[in-house]
């Protein structure tokens, strides 16, 4: 069973007016309960509003969005059930933190699926905990934490809510590296505890490599590659068409396999990289 499915997805903004921008053309996919998908592609391709689509935040022009097998749209007074269950944590979401403090910003998704309190209170801390904000910055006003921080008290907020699904629209985007490694994991973590969905739009190509099975690749507005990650990123002639680029350390070692360096194909981490090259000296007795 497919968590998400779109069919022949259009989004027009502006429609019949001298401003009309195909931003999403005809996009159809599946994607299935577990995976962790990478969505990328050059700015303005159309990723923001796609993943808007798949929570119902945005009402496509044409096409279907399912979620668990049920038409988004087909009962509109319901749209918002599907924002629990899937999670959409936008781009720069710390600019959506707006309660007097960091508590209540996390709490307001929970507090809107009718739990009690005391679940409410549960959700918030484990949130907290999980994100890795300090529980004494819980009763702080958002606009008194540093800009690492509010990115987690707004991730935490949608995390709350426990989505089956969670998107993330650039998350790491302006944090350190450190920041960012450790968002990433926890991302990771957050899919493999109960085998959730998550979909990562990223610049990143080293992020996506590194924590993603599946790549979509939008160009344009249009859906142009989506499989196994290893299986996209070898694809980099077309990626660098599109204005993408694979991981560095690909190049690399491409780079290295062109010199006839016996390395194998589809290297796409510099663990894994680290490894393969550990191997390969260790064969030919240097080390
Ligand atoms: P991405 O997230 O890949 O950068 P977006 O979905 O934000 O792409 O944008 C896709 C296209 O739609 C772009 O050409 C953008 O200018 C346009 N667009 C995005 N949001 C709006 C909007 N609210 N009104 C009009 N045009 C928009
Ligand atoms: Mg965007």
């Amino acid at each position: 069973m497919s968590t998400i499915k779109v069919e022949n997805l259009c989004c027009t903004y502006g429609e019949k007016t001298p401003f009309e921008q195909h931003a999403v053309k005809n996009v159809s996919f599946e994607i299935n309960r577990g995976d962790f998908v990478g969505l990328i592609g050059h700015t303005g391709s159309g990723k923001s509003t796609l993943v808007q689509m798949l929570n119902g935040l945005i009402k496509p022009t044409s096409g279907k969005v399912y979620v668990d097998d049920v038409d988004l749209w087909a009962k509109p007074k319901e749209i918002r059930k599907f924002r629990f269950k899937v999670g959409l944590v936008f781009q720069y979401p710390e600019y959506q933190l707006f309660e007097e403090t960091v508590y209540k910003d996390i709490a307001f998704g929970p507090s809107n699926m009718g739990l009690s309190e005391s679940e409410i209170k549960e959700r918030v801390i484990k949130a907290a905990k999980f994100v890795g904000l300090k529980p004494e910055l819980l009763n702080k006003s958002p606009f008194d934490l540093s800009g690492g921080e509010k990115r987690r008290a707004a991730i935490a907020g949608v995390i709350a809510m426990e989505p089956e699904v969670l998107i993330l629209d650039e998350p790491t985007a302006g944090l350190d590296p450190v920041g960012r490694n450790v968002l990433l994991s926890q991302i990771s973590q957050y899919q493999k505890a109960k085998n959730n969905t998550v979909i990562l739009v990223s610049h990143s190509m080293e992020d996506v490599a590194r924590v993603t099975n599946k790549v979509m690749v939008m160009n344009k507005g249009e859906l142009a590659m989506y499989g196994n990650t290893q299986d996209v990123f070898a694809k980099s002639t077309e990626l660098s068409k599109m204005g993408l680029r694979v991981p560095q350390i690909t190049k690399v070692i491409d780079a290295l396999r062109a010199k006839g360096i016996a390395l194998p194909e589809g290297i796409l981490t510099v663990d894994r990289a680290v490894c393969e090259i550990t191997e390969l000296l260790k064969k030919e007795g240097k080390m």
